[in-house]
Protein backbone atom coordinates (compact mmCIF):
# COMPACT_ATOMS: atom_id res chain seq x y z
CA UNK A 1 0.00 0.00 0.00
CA UNK A 2 1.20 3.74 -0.89
CA UNK A 3 0.24 6.59 0.84
CA UNK A 4 -1.40 8.07 -2.15
CA UNK A 5 -4.15 5.36 -1.74
CA UNK A 6 -5.00 6.63 1.43
CA UNK A 7 -6.78 9.76 0.50
CA UNK A 8 -4.47 12.59 2.06
CA UNK A 9 -4.02 16.26 0.23
CA UNK A 10 -1.34 16.59 -2.38
CA UNK A 11 0.68 18.87 0.76
CA UNK A 12 0.65 16.04 2.88
CA UNK A 13 2.14 12.99 0.23
CA UNK A 14 4.75 15.92 -0.20
CA UNK A 15 5.54 16.36 3.46
CA UNK A 16 5.47 12.83 4.47
CA UNK A 17 7.59 11.97 0.73
CA UNK A 18 10.16 14.97 2.22
CA UNK A 19 10.42 12.93 5.49
CA UNK A 20 11.74 10.02 3.66
CA UNK A 21 8.35 7.88 4.36
CA UNK A 22 7.57 5.61 1.33
CA UNK A 23 4.51 3.47 2.54
CA UNK A 24 2.26 3.79 5.57
CA UNK A 25 2.81 1.85 8.74
CA UNK A 26 -0.30 -0.84 9.32
CA UNK A 27 -1.56 1.62 12.00
CA UNK A 28 -1.80 4.58 9.68
CA UNK A 29 -3.21 2.48 6.25
CA UNK A 30 -5.57 1.20 9.03
CA UNK A 31 -6.76 4.58 10.54
CA UNK A 32 -5.88 7.42 8.15
CA UNK A 33 -9.13 6.94 5.35
CA UNK A 34 -11.37 6.14 8.79
CA UNK A 35 -10.43 9.77 10.07
CA UNK A 36 -10.94 11.31 6.67
CA UNK A 37 -14.14 9.96 6.11
CA UNK A 38 -14.86 11.62 9.78
CA UNK A 39 -15.41 8.44 11.84
CA UNK A 40 -14.85 8.23 14.93
CA UNK A 41 -11.72 5.69 15.75
CA UNK A 42 -10.32 3.52 18.58
CA UNK A 43 -6.73 2.72 18.15
CA UNK A 44 -5.02 -0.02 19.89
CA UNK A 45 -1.42 0.79 19.06
CA UNK A 46 1.90 1.35 21.45
CA UNK A 47 4.24 3.62 20.48
CA UNK A 48 6.69 3.52 17.94
CA UNK A 49 3.83 2.14 15.36
CA UNK A 50 4.27 5.34 13.41
CA UNK A 51 1.07 6.06 15.70
CA UNK A 52 1.40 9.62 15.96
CA UNK A 53 1.23 10.26 12.27
CA UNK A 54 -1.84 8.03 11.90
CA UNK A 55 -4.03 11.01 13.17
CA UNK A 56 -1.45 14.25 12.06
CA UNK A 57 -1.80 13.43 8.72
CA UNK A 58 -5.29 13.04 8.30
CA UNK A 59 -6.00 16.37 10.59
CA UNK A 60 -3.44 18.14 8.31
CA UNK A 61 -5.40 17.59 5.20
CA UNK A 62 -8.94 17.79 6.93
CA UNK A 63 -7.84 21.09 8.36
CA UNK A 64 -7.15 22.76 4.97
CA UNK A 65 -10.44 23.58 4.64
CA UNK A 66 -11.73 26.42 7.05
CA UNK A 67 -9.70 29.05 9.58
CA UNK A 68 -9.26 28.86 12.85
CA UNK A 69 -11.36 31.55 14.81
CA UNK A 70 -9.55 33.78 17.97
CA UNK A 71 -9.99 32.19 21.79
CA UNK A 72 -11.21 28.72 19.57
CA UNK A 73 -9.40 26.23 19.04
CA UNK A 74 -10.35 23.78 15.85
CA UNK A 75 -8.94 20.44 17.11
CA UNK A 76 -7.64 19.51 20.39
CA UNK A 77 -4.92 17.03 21.42
CA UNK A 78 -4.45 15.76 24.66
CA UNK A 79 -1.28 14.08 25.64
CA UNK A 80 -0.36 12.64 29.25
CA UNK A 81 3.47 14.20 29.44
CA UNK A 82 4.72 17.61 28.20
CA UNK A 83 7.07 15.46 26.37
CA UNK A 84 4.59 13.68 24.43
CA UNK A 85 2.68 17.23 23.79
CA UNK A 86 6.21 18.27 22.46
CA UNK A 87 6.87 15.48 20.08
CA UNK A 88 3.21 15.21 18.42
CA UNK A 89 3.90 19.32 18.26
CA UNK A 90 7.19 18.24 15.84
CA UNK A 91 5.03 16.50 14.02
CA UNK A 92 2.96 19.01 12.85
CA UNK A 93 5.94 21.15 12.33
CA UNK A 94 7.08 18.32 10.09
CA UNK A 95 4.04 16.81 8.29
CA UNK A 96 2.99 20.70 7.93
CA UNK A 97 5.91 21.83 5.99
CA UNK A 98 3.13 22.97 3.46
CA UNK A 99 0.69 24.63 5.37
CA UNK A 100 0.10 27.71 7.08
CA UNK A 101 -1.18 26.21 10.06
CA UNK A 102 -1.45 27.84 13.68
CA UNK A 103 -0.20 25.62 16.19
CA UNK A 104 -0.07 26.23 20.15
CA UNK A 105 1.75 24.08 22.89
CA UNK A 106 -0.03 23.98 26.33
CA UNK A 107 1.93 22.90 29.03
CA UNK A 108 2.99 22.62 32.28
CA UNK A 109 6.45 24.71 33.17
CA UNK A 110 5.97 27.45 30.37
CA UNK A 111 4.84 30.56 30.90
CA UNK A 112 1.17 31.40 30.29
CA UNK A 113 1.61 34.67 28.57
CA UNK A 114 3.03 33.13 25.53
CA UNK A 115 0.55 30.68 25.78
CA UNK A 116 -2.43 32.93 25.95
CA UNK A 117 -1.25 35.26 23.03
CA UNK A 118 -1.40 32.17 20.59
CA UNK A 119 -4.87 31.53 21.44
CA UNK A 120 -6.33 34.69 21.44
CA UNK A 121 -5.21 35.39 17.93
CA UNK A 122 -6.53 31.48 17.21
CA UNK A 123 -5.07 28.37 16.76
CA UNK A 124 -5.84 25.36 14.20
CA UNK A 125 -4.21 22.86 16.45
CA UNK A 126 -3.99 23.00 20.33
CA UNK A 127 -2.05 20.03 22.01
CA UNK A 128 -1.81 19.98 25.26
CA UNK A 129 -1.69 18.08 28.79
CA UNK A 130 -5.26 17.96 30.65
CA UNK A 131 -4.08 20.12 33.60
CA UNK A 132 -2.71 23.07 31.82
CA UNK A 133 -5.43 22.86 29.55
CA UNK A 134 -8.01 23.34 32.62
CA UNK A 135 -5.64 26.12 34.37
CA UNK A 136 -6.36 27.63 30.78
CA UNK A 137 -9.78 27.30 30.67
CA UNK A 138 -10.50 28.63 34.08
CA UNK A 139 -8.71 31.67 33.21
CA UNK A 140 -11.47 32.42 31.01
CA UNK A 141 -9.00 32.69 27.72
CA UNK A 142 -9.95 29.65 25.82
CA UNK A 143 -12.92 28.52 24.93
CA UNK A 144 -13.62 24.64 23.53
CA UNK A 145 -17.07 25.20 21.69
CA UNK A 146 -15.19 25.30 18.20
CA UNK A 147 -13.24 22.10 18.52
CA UNK A 148 -14.45 19.78 15.30
CA UNK A 149 -11.82 16.60 16.37
CA UNK A 150 -10.39 15.47 19.57
CA UNK A 151 -7.61 13.17 19.89
CA UNK A 152 -6.92 11.54 23.03
CA UNK A 153 -3.78 9.75 23.10
CA UNK A 154 -1.87 7.39 25.19
CA UNK A 155 -5.35 7.08 27.15
CA UNK A 156 -4.27 3.80 29.44
CA UNK A 157 -1.43 6.26 30.73
CA UNK A 158 -3.57 8.99 31.84
CA UNK A 159 -5.61 6.46 33.80
CA UNK A 160 -2.16 5.90 35.68
CA UNK A 161 -1.42 9.39 35.70
CA UNK A 162 -4.85 10.03 37.61
CA UNK A 163 -6.27 12.30 34.49
CA UNK A 164 -9.15 10.79 33.63
CA UNK A 165 -11.36 13.19 35.85
CA UNK A 166 -9.60 16.09 33.93
CA UNK A 167 -9.85 14.05 30.98
CA UNK A 168 -13.98 13.84 31.50
CA UNK A 169 -14.28 17.67 32.45
CA UNK A 170 -12.58 18.34 29.16
CA UNK A 171 -14.72 16.11 27.06
CA UNK A 172 -17.80 17.51 28.69
CA UNK A 173 -16.49 20.88 27.44
CA UNK A 174 -16.34 20.34 23.55
CA UNK A 175 -19.51 20.09 21.27
CA UNK A 176 -20.85 16.27 21.37
CA UNK A 177 -20.78 16.29 17.03
CA UNK A 178 -16.96 16.67 17.08
CA UNK A 179 -14.97 13.81 15.57
CA UNK A 180 -13.27 11.69 18.57
CA UNK A 181 -9.75 9.95 18.24
CA UNK A 182 -8.57 7.84 21.04
CA UNK A 183 -5.22 6.02 21.24
CA UNK A 184 -4.47 3.45 24.06
CA UNK A 185 -1.53 0.77 24.11
CA UNK A 186 -3.52 -1.31 26.23
CA UNK A 187 -7.42 -1.47 26.84
CA UNK A 188 -7.98 -2.57 30.53
CA UNK A 189 -11.82 -2.39 31.35
CA UNK A 190 -11.32 1.23 33.05
CA UNK A 191 -10.17 2.86 29.51
CA UNK A 192 -13.37 0.58 27.35
CA UNK A 193 -15.59 2.23 29.78
CA UNK A 194 -14.29 5.72 28.80
CA UNK A 195 -13.83 4.40 24.80
CA UNK A 196 -17.47 4.04 25.53
CA UNK A 197 -18.46 6.79 26.42
CA UNK A 198 -16.61 9.55 24.54
CA UNK A 199 -16.34 7.65 21.19
CA UNK A 200 -19.70 7.26 18.66
CA UNK A 201 -19.87 4.18 16.38
CA UNK A 202 -15.98 4.05 16.30
CA UNK A 203 -13.57 2.04 13.81
CA UNK A 204 -11.46 -0.24 16.25
CA UNK A 205 -7.94 -0.56 14.57
CA UNK A 206 -4.96 -2.58 16.50
CA UNK A 207 -1.86 -3.23 15.60
CA UNK A 208 0.14 -6.24 16.42
CA UNK A 209 2.64 -5.54 19.55
CA UNK A 210 6.01 -4.95 18.38
CA UNK A 211 7.95 -5.74 21.34
CA UNK A 212 6.87 -9.03 21.67
CA UNK A 213 7.42 -10.35 18.83
CA UNK A 214 11.14 -9.26 18.18
CA UNK A 215 13.74 -12.01 18.00
CA UNK A 216 16.03 -9.31 17.78
CA UNK A 217 16.01 -8.46 21.39
CA UNK A 218 18.23 -10.55 23.91
CA UNK A 219 16.36 -10.71 26.72
CA UNK A 220 18.08 -12.28 30.15
CA UNK A 221 17.22 -11.89 33.66
CA UNK A 222 19.78 -11.12 36.55
CA UNK A 223 19.54 -12.10 39.99
CA UNK A 224 20.28 -9.71 42.57
CA UNK A 225 19.41 -8.84 46.36
CA UNK A 226 16.45 -7.26 47.44
CA UNK A 227 18.30 -4.46 49.16
CA UNK A 228 18.48 -1.04 46.90
CA UNK A 229 22.43 -0.91 47.43
CA UNK A 230 22.93 -4.75 46.13
CA UNK A 231 20.76 -3.53 43.18
CA UNK A 232 22.61 -0.94 42.27
CA UNK A 233 26.12 -2.61 42.40
CA UNK A 234 24.42 -5.69 40.56
CA UNK A 235 23.29 -2.59 37.80
CA UNK A 236 26.91 -0.79 37.94
CA UNK A 237 28.31 -4.54 37.41
CA UNK A 238 25.97 -5.47 34.21
CA UNK A 239 26.51 -1.90 32.55
CA UNK A 240 30.60 -2.57 32.92
CA UNK A 241 30.39 -5.72 31.43
CA UNK A 242 27.59 -5.36 28.67
CA UNK A 243 29.03 -6.14 25.47
CA UNK A 244 28.61 -3.60 22.63
CA UNK A 245 26.54 -1.22 24.81
CA UNK A 246 26.12 2.34 22.79
CA UNK A 247 23.81 3.53 24.76
CA UNK A 248 20.83 2.59 27.75
CA UNK A 249 17.92 3.16 29.14
CA UNK A 250 17.95 2.23 32.90
CA UNK A 251 14.03 2.22 34.16
CA UNK A 252 12.73 2.23 37.59
CA UNK A 253 9.35 1.66 38.83
CA UNK A 254 9.29 5.24 40.91
CA UNK A 255 10.82 8.24 40.67
CA UNK A 256 11.83 8.74 43.95
CA UNK A 257 14.04 5.76 42.51
CA UNK A 258 14.84 7.49 39.43
CA UNK A 259 16.83 10.62 41.21
CA UNK A 260 18.48 8.19 43.84
CA UNK A 261 19.75 5.89 40.98
CA UNK A 262 20.65 8.82 38.76
CA UNK A 263 22.68 10.31 41.58
CA UNK A 264 24.16 7.05 42.97
CA UNK A 265 25.42 6.77 39.23
CA UNK A 266 26.87 9.84 38.48
CA UNK A 267 28.58 9.25 41.77
CA UNK A 268 30.27 6.49 40.32
CA UNK A 269 31.19 8.33 37.13
CA UNK A 270 28.92 7.27 34.92
CA UNK A 271 27.43 9.72 32.30
CA UNK A 272 23.63 9.70 33.01
CA UNK A 273 20.77 11.98 33.27
CA UNK A 274 17.28 11.67 34.90
CA UNK A 275 14.02 11.95 33.73
CA UNK A 276 11.22 12.09 36.05
CA UNK A 277 7.75 13.73 36.59
CA UNK A 278 9.49 16.59 39.34
CA UNK A 279 12.01 17.56 36.82
CA UNK A 280 11.41 21.26 35.32
CA UNK A 281 10.23 21.35 31.82
CA UNK A 282 13.73 22.51 30.55
CA UNK A 283 15.55 20.30 32.93
CA UNK A 284 13.44 17.14 31.03
CA UNK A 285 14.27 18.63 27.56
CA UNK A 286 17.73 19.22 28.30
CA UNK A 287 18.19 15.80 29.84
CA UNK A 288 16.48 13.93 26.56
CA UNK A 289 18.19 16.07 24.34
CA UNK A 290 21.47 15.01 25.85
CA UNK A 291 20.48 11.51 25.11
CA UNK A 292 19.39 11.90 21.84
CA UNK A 293 22.70 13.59 21.19
CA UNK A 294 24.87 10.78 22.69
CA UNK A 295 26.43 13.05 24.98
CA UNK A 296 25.15 11.24 27.30
CA UNK A 297 25.06 7.13 27.18
CA UNK A 298 22.65 6.55 30.05
CA UNK A 299 18.87 7.78 30.81
CA UNK A 300 17.60 6.58 33.97
CA UNK A 301 13.77 6.88 33.83
CA UNK A 302 10.20 5.68 34.92
CA UNK A 303 7.71 4.04 32.75
CA UNK A 304 5.51 7.12 32.86
CA UNK A 305 8.25 9.97 32.36
CA UNK A 306 9.67 7.41 29.19
CA UNK A 307 6.58 6.64 27.91
CA UNK A 308 6.18 7.27 23.95
CA UNK A 309 8.95 9.66 23.30
CA UNK A 310 10.57 9.37 20.14
CA UNK A 311 14.02 8.09 21.49
CA UNK A 312 16.19 6.47 18.62
CA UNK A 313 16.81 2.90 19.27
CA UNK A 314 18.90 1.72 22.31
CA UNK A 315 21.19 -1.10 22.74
CA UNK A 316 20.76 -1.73 25.59
CA UNK A 317 17.53 -1.48 28.29
CA UNK A 318 18.13 -2.53 31.93
CA UNK A 319 15.05 -3.01 34.24
CA UNK A 320 16.56 -1.94 37.40
CA UNK A 321 13.17 -2.95 38.95
CA UNK A 322 10.52 -5.52 37.66
CA UNK A 323 7.52 -3.81 35.99
CA UNK A 324 4.36 -4.45 37.82
CA UNK A 325 2.74 -4.23 34.88
CA UNK A 326 3.40 -6.89 32.69
CA UNK A 327 2.86 -4.54 29.72
CA UNK A 328 5.17 -2.65 31.23
CA UNK A 329 7.94 -4.59 30.74
CA UNK A 330 7.24 -4.86 26.53
CA UNK A 331 7.14 -0.86 26.10
CA UNK A 332 9.98 -1.03 28.08
CA UNK A 333 12.37 -3.87 26.15
CA UNK A 334 10.81 -2.14 22.81
CA UNK A 335 13.36 0.52 23.40
CA UNK A 336 15.63 -1.77 21.72
CA UNK A 337 16.09 -4.18 19.07
CA UNK A 338 14.16 -1.90 16.80
CA UNK A 339 14.16 -1.95 12.84
CA UNK A 340 15.93 -5.14 12.76
CA UNK A 341 18.87 -4.45 14.85
CA UNK A 342 19.67 -6.04 17.96
CA UNK A 343 19.35 -5.26 21.18
CA UNK A 344 19.37 -6.38 24.52
CA UNK A 345 17.23 -6.90 27.69
CA UNK A 346 18.55 -7.52 31.38
CA UNK A 347 16.01 -7.48 34.21
CA UNK A 348 17.38 -7.20 37.76
CA UNK A 349 15.16 -9.83 39.71
CA UNK A 350 15.04 -9.97 43.74
CA UNK A 351 13.29 -11.46 45.86
CA UNK A 352 9.94 -10.82 45.84
CA UNK A 353 10.19 -9.77 42.24
CA UNK A 354 8.69 -13.95 41.40
CA UNK A 355 5.25 -12.80 40.87
CA UNK A 356 5.57 -9.89 38.70
CA UNK A 357 8.15 -12.25 36.91
CA UNK A 358 5.90 -15.16 36.36
CA UNK A 359 3.23 -12.51 34.88
CA UNK A 360 5.46 -11.10 32.43
CA UNK A 361 6.64 -14.96 31.36
CA UNK A 362 2.89 -15.09 30.71
CA UNK A 363 2.50 -11.90 28.62
CA UNK A 364 5.25 -13.01 26.06
CA UNK A 365 4.46 -16.54 26.37
CA UNK A 366 8.03 -17.41 27.06
CA UNK A 367 10.32 -17.53 29.67
CA UNK A 368 13.51 -15.40 30.47
CA UNK A 369 16.66 -17.26 30.40
CA UNK A 370 18.78 -16.09 33.43
CA UNK A 371 22.37 -14.55 33.05
CA UNK A 372 24.66 -16.61 35.67
CA UNK A 373 22.72 -17.98 38.51
CA UNK A 374 18.39 -17.95 39.05
CA UNK A 375 16.92 -16.19 42.29
CA UNK A 376 16.65 -19.64 43.82
CA UNK A 377 20.66 -20.56 42.97
CA UNK A 378 22.01 -17.23 43.83
CA UNK A 379 24.47 -18.20 47.31
CA UNK A 380 22.21 -16.35 50.47
CA UNK A 381 25.25 -15.23 51.12
CA UNK A 382 26.12 -13.29 48.13
CA UNK A 383 26.15 -9.61 48.48
CA UNK A 384 27.08 -6.36 47.61
CA UNK A 385 30.53 -6.19 48.93
CA UNK A 386 31.40 -9.50 46.51
CA UNK A 387 30.00 -8.31 43.52
CA UNK A 388 31.79 -5.33 43.75
CA UNK A 389 35.15 -7.45 43.13
CA UNK A 390 36.61 -6.34 46.15
CA UNK A 391 36.27 -2.55 46.03
CA UNK A 392 39.26 -0.78 47.20
CA UNK A 393 41.57 -3.67 46.79
CA UNK A 394 44.10 -4.34 43.87
CA UNK A 395 44.99 -1.68 42.44
CA UNK A 396 47.05 -0.78 38.50
CA UNK A 397 45.78 -0.79 35.23
CA UNK A 398 44.85 -3.79 33.37
CA UNK A 399 43.07 -5.65 36.90
CA UNK A 400 40.84 -8.18 35.31
CA UNK A 401 37.39 -8.30 37.27
CA UNK A 402 35.18 -11.63 36.88
CA UNK A 403 31.63 -10.83 35.96
CA UNK A 404 28.66 -13.77 35.57
CA UNK A 405 31.25 -15.95 33.85
CA UNK A 406 32.74 -13.40 31.72
CA UNK A 407 35.86 -11.29 31.85
CA UNK A 408 35.84 -7.95 31.83
CA UNK A 409 38.48 -5.61 32.04
CA UNK A 410 38.60 -2.45 33.89
CA UNK A 411 41.01 0.12 34.42
CA UNK A 412 42.29 1.94 37.78
CA UNK A 413 41.90 5.61 38.06
CA UNK A 414 43.46 7.90 40.02
CA UNK A 415 40.52 6.81 42.38
CA UNK A 416 40.16 3.28 43.73
CA UNK A 417 36.95 2.93 41.53
CA UNK A 418 36.95 0.50 38.55
CA UNK A 419 36.31 2.08 35.34
CA UNK A 420 34.33 0.37 32.30
CA UNK A 421 35.95 0.57 28.70
CA UNK A 422 32.99 1.18 26.84
CA UNK A 423 33.57 4.23 25.47
CA UNK A 424 29.80 5.44 25.09
CA UNK A 425 30.23 5.20 29.14
CA UNK A 426 32.99 7.21 29.97
CA UNK A 427 33.28 8.26 33.41
CA UNK A 428 33.71 11.91 33.54
CA UNK A 429 36.46 13.17 35.66
CA UNK A 430 34.93 16.45 36.96
CA UNK A 431 32.87 14.58 39.39
CA UNK A 432 33.68 15.34 42.31
CA UNK A 433 32.93 11.96 43.96
CA UNK A 434 35.77 10.09 42.49
CA UNK A 435 38.29 12.21 44.16
CA UNK A 436 40.05 9.19 46.66
CA UNK A 437 38.43 9.78 49.88
CA UNK A 438 40.12 9.70 52.58
CA UNK A 439 40.67 5.88 54.64
CA UNK A 440 38.57 7.04 57.83
CA UNK A 441 35.30 7.70 55.92
CA UNK A 442 36.35 4.72 53.17
CA UNK A 443 36.85 2.69 56.28
CA UNK A 444 33.12 2.20 57.81
CA UNK A 445 31.68 1.78 54.43
CA UNK A 446 33.36 -1.40 53.90
CA UNK A 447 32.63 -2.32 57.20
CA UNK A 448 28.70 -1.94 56.45
CA UNK A 449 29.23 -3.63 52.75
CA UNK A 450 29.84 -6.89 55.00
CA UNK A 451 27.31 -6.44 57.70
CA UNK A 452 23.99 -8.53 57.90
CA UNK A 453 21.37 -7.85 55.52
CA UNK A 454 19.18 -7.17 57.91
CA UNK A 455 21.56 -4.52 59.60
CA UNK A 456 21.57 -2.97 56.09
CA UNK A 457 18.36 -2.78 55.87
CA UNK A 458 17.80 -1.15 59.02
CA UNK A 459 20.17 1.35 58.04
CA UNK A 460 18.69 1.88 54.53
CA UNK A 461 15.26 2.27 55.04
CA UNK A 462 16.51 5.56 57.49
CA UNK A 463 19.17 7.49 55.34
CA UNK A 464 18.29 5.00 51.65
CA UNK A 465 22.67 5.30 51.75
CA UNK A 466 24.22 4.59 48.72
CA UNK A 467 27.75 2.71 50.15
CA UNK A 468 29.13 5.72 48.79
CA UNK A 469 27.58 8.24 51.23
CA UNK A 470 29.69 9.79 53.60
CA UNK A 471 29.10 8.09 56.82
CA UNK A 472 27.49 10.58 59.63
CA UNK A 473 28.53 10.81 62.86
CA UNK A 474 29.50 7.78 64.80
CA UNK A 475 28.22 5.80 61.24
CA UNK A 476 26.97 2.41 62.18
CA UNK A 477 29.24 1.99 65.10
CA UNK A 478 27.89 2.49 68.51
CA UNK A 479 30.01 2.48 71.01
CA UNK A 480 28.31 0.23 73.74
CA UNK A 481 28.13 2.42 76.90
CA UNK A 482 25.95 4.54 74.58
CA UNK A 483 23.31 1.86 74.40
CA UNK A 484 23.50 1.18 78.27
CA UNK A 485 19.37 2.01 79.60
CA UNK A 486 19.57 5.40 81.94
CA UNK A 487 17.80 5.31 85.16
CA UNK A 488 15.76 8.72 85.04
CA UNK A 489 14.10 9.91 88.41
CA UNK A 490 10.90 10.95 88.62
CA UNK A 491 10.49 14.63 89.22
CA UNK A 492 7.51 15.42 92.08
P1 LIG B 1 5.29 7.00 16.72
O1 LIG B 1 4.75 5.62 16.91
O2 LIG B 1 4.27 7.95 16.26
O3 LIG B 1 6.01 7.47 17.95
O4 LIG B 1 6.37 6.95 15.54
C1 LIG B 1 7.58 6.25 15.67
C2 LIG B 1 8.60 6.68 14.62
O5 LIG B 1 8.24 6.18 13.34
C3 LIG B 1 8.77 8.18 14.47
O6 LIG B 1 10.15 8.47 14.54
C4 LIG B 1 8.23 8.49 13.10
O7 LIG B 1 8.97 9.55 12.52
C5 LIG B 1 8.43 7.19 12.35
N1 LIG B 1 7.43 6.95 11.28
C6 LIG B 1 6.12 7.28 11.31
N2 LIG B 1 5.52 6.86 10.19
C7 LIG B 1 6.44 6.27 9.41
C8 LIG B 1 6.41 5.61 8.12
N3 LIG B 1 5.30 5.51 7.42
N4 LIG B 1 7.56 5.11 7.66
C9 LIG B 1 8.69 5.20 8.38
N5 LIG B 1 8.79 5.78 9.61
C10 LIG B 1 7.67 6.30 10.13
Amino acid sequence: MSFAELGLSDKVQQAVAAAGYTEPTPIQAQAIPHVLARRDVLGIAQTGTGKTAAFTLPMLTLLETGRARARMPRTLILEPTRELAAQVEDNFDKYGINHRLSVALLIGGVSFGDQDAKITRGVDVLIATPGRLLDHFERGKLLLTGVELLVIDEADRMLDMGFIPDIERIVKLVPFTRQTLFFSATMPPEIQRLADAFLHNPVKVEVARAASTATTITQRLVATGSQDFEKRATLRELIRSATDLQNAIVFCNRKRDVAVLHRSLQKHGFAAVALHGDMDQHARMAALDSFRSGEMPLLVASDVAARGLDIPAVSHVFNYDVPHHAEDYVHRIGRTGRAGRSGAAFTLVGPGDEKSLAAIEKLIGQPIPWEGPSLAERPASEGASRRRGGRGEGRGEGREERSRGRKVKVRRSGSDEPKAEAPALRERDEQPSRKPRPERERQPERDRQDRQPERDNRRRSRHDNDSDAPVVGLGDHVPAFLLRPVPVKKVK
